[in-house]
């Protein structure tokens, strides 16, 4: 488990400065994978309570924008974030309660499928979700 040294050193290597908000939010992200900004502005709150919302968003923003975060969005879900980045991981995401789950690449590089016609586009990523019900859901429908 990183420490708050660990993500103040993640700040640095970034060029960002380190602020209490950012190790927060950042350690935040990295406990609760996947988590949406409402979830996150939550556990941040428990350590720092006068902490706004927007500043909160403007952390996030500032972390996806220097690589330390990456942010997805799947269809019909809010924008959530994740500290796993530099890999070329996919996400499988429950059509009945949307939970999601991380999917290791089965290439590992981008793109990792072959698009059919390029058009003359030099394409650096195939952006790909696996939807379908997860182990609770599909006991539910079931039974
Ligand atoms: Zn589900
Ligand atoms: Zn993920």
């Amino acid at each position: 488990m990183p420490t708050t040294s660990d993500f103040e050193r993640m700040l640095r290597g970034a060029q960002l400065r380190v602020t209490r908000p950012r190790v927060a939010v950042l350690s935040a992200v990295h406990d609760h994978p996947h988590a949406d900004t409402d979830s996150i502005l939550g556990v941040v709150r428990e350590g720092l309570r006068e902490v706004s919302r927007q500043a909160v968003y403007d952390v996030l923003h500032a972390l996806t924008s220097a690589g330390l975060v990456r942010r997805i969005e799947p269809p019909g879900s809010v924008a959530r974030y994740e500290s796993r980045v530099g890999d070329n991981h996919h996400h499988v995401v429950c059509r009945t309660c949307g939970v999601i789950a991380d999917v290791d690449c089965a290439v590992g590089d981008t793109p990792c499928l072959t698009a059919s016609d390029s058009h003359g586009f030099a394409i650096d990523e195939a952006e790909v979700i696996y939807w379908g019900l997860c182990p609770a859901c599909s006991t539910t429908q079931s039974s």
